[in-house]
């Protein structure tokens, strides 16, 4: 169903996952089983993502959060530790580490890449681990991030993407992954942890089921809890995942849409020579993106902010200036982004930008 707007034009949506018969007769099908979760489908759905992944273990999980928590605890974080994380992030890739009594320091963006900056990194004596984020699906400069430290890649968004080659997911000691209704692949929610190291995808194993060994007996040797992903979202995932190539073409085909459409108004998204961009979002950056949001969703477009600069959130302040990403935070601003987008609704958005940057 088309909403519409006010002014009786169709409202250009954000985001609408790419779903339909395949998934909801994989659904069908778990409910008739009888076996809703801790079934089939959740190997399936692991043994598809690890090789998607590249990787030894994929180990699906509630949410990327979720799966971002479990990562941080399976490398051994806790009160004491310090952890980098981007200044300029979905505040999940901080979060995780406050919860476990870490400290969360933030490091600041490249504000074209809007990923870590390499060059403002600093590792200190309590640094126990490097977050680097995918940021809406443009590969990191992981290659570039100091040695030393274990690096966990929040590749939520970059299911899909390569960084020279080599798959998003699979650049860290551990990368985390979601399936939000925002990102390609979807299961409404999930989300999933994937590791070459069979140690941490057991940890990981443990640690959402309660902390139950996954090969061992009844025997508890520390607490875990329950993040897992049932048999009706795993259900979801595999026809998803069976669809990513499909799925990404789609995206990368919009996103060229938009650039092709934009690149000469607005500073347009892209990745460094030789990656693959995941497209999670397309997010452009111009100045006064606060008031171009608000101009687009009075015109039916539903633009939205990229995402949050932390140490403007009460939970990060005093950490000093983040001027790279205060910089993106007041520029950033997210295009509706779904393989349904037409190229009318792709001519509408950029129409509509292109008369607000020239007034
Ligand atoms: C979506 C996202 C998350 C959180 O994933 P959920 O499944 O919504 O919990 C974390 N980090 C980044 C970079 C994301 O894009």
């Amino acid at each position: 169903m088309v909403q519409r707007t006010d002014a009786g034009t169709d409202l250009i949506r954000l985001a609408w996952p790419d779903v339909g018969a395949a998934e909801a007769e994989a659904v069908a099908e778990v409910l008739e089983s009888g076996q809703l979760t801790m079934g089939p489908k959740v190997e399936e759905f692991e043994r598809g993502l690890a090789a998607a992944c590249g990787t030894e273990h994929a180990v699906v999980v509630s949410s990327g959060t979720a799966a971002l928590h479990l990562a941080v605890l399976a490398l051994g974080i806790g009160p004491g530790d310090e952890v980098l994380v981007p200044a300029y992030t979905f505040p999940a890739t901080a979060n995780v580490v406050a919860f476990v009594g870490a400290k969360p320091v933030l490091v600041d963006v490249d504000p074209e890449t809007m990923n870590l900056d390499p060059q403002k990194l600093e590792p200190g004596p309590r640094t126990k681990a490097i977050v680097a984020v995918d940021l809406f699906g443009r590969p990191a400069r992981i290659e570039l991030l100091p040695g030393g430290v274990s690096v966990l890649e929040d590749a939520a968004g970059a299911l899909g993407a390569k960084r020279q080659g080599r798959p998003c997911g699979s650049l860290g000691a551990l990368a985390c992954l979601s399936f939000h209704p925002r990102k390609i692949v979807t299961t409404g929610e999930g989300g999933a942890v994937t590791t070459d190291d069979a140690e941490l995808a057991d940890a990981i194993r443990r640690m959402r089921h309660h902390g139950i060994e996954p090969r061992g007996g009844f025997e508890i040797a520390h607490a875990g809890l329950n993040y897992r992903l049932s048999d009706i979202l795993c259900a979801v995932g595999i026809p998803q995942l069976a669809r990513l190539g499909e799925l990404f073409e789609a995206r990368t085909r919009i996103a060229a849409g938009y650039t092709e459409r934009l690149r000469d108004i607005v500073e347009t998204p892209s990745a460094d020579e030789g990656d693959v961009h995941g497209w999670q979002a397309y997010v452009i950056q111009v100045d006064g993106a606060a008031d171009k949001i608000a101009a687009l969703r009075e015109q039916g477009i539903e633009a939205q902010v990229g995402t949050y600069a932390l140490h403007r959130l009460a939970a990060y302040r005093d950490q000093g200036e983040f001027p790279g990403a205060s910089r993106v935070f007041e520029r950033a601003v997210a295009l509706p982004f779904h393989t349904r987008l037409s190229e009318s609704d792709l001519d509408r958005v950029a129409e509509a930008l292109t008369s607000l940057v020239s007034k």
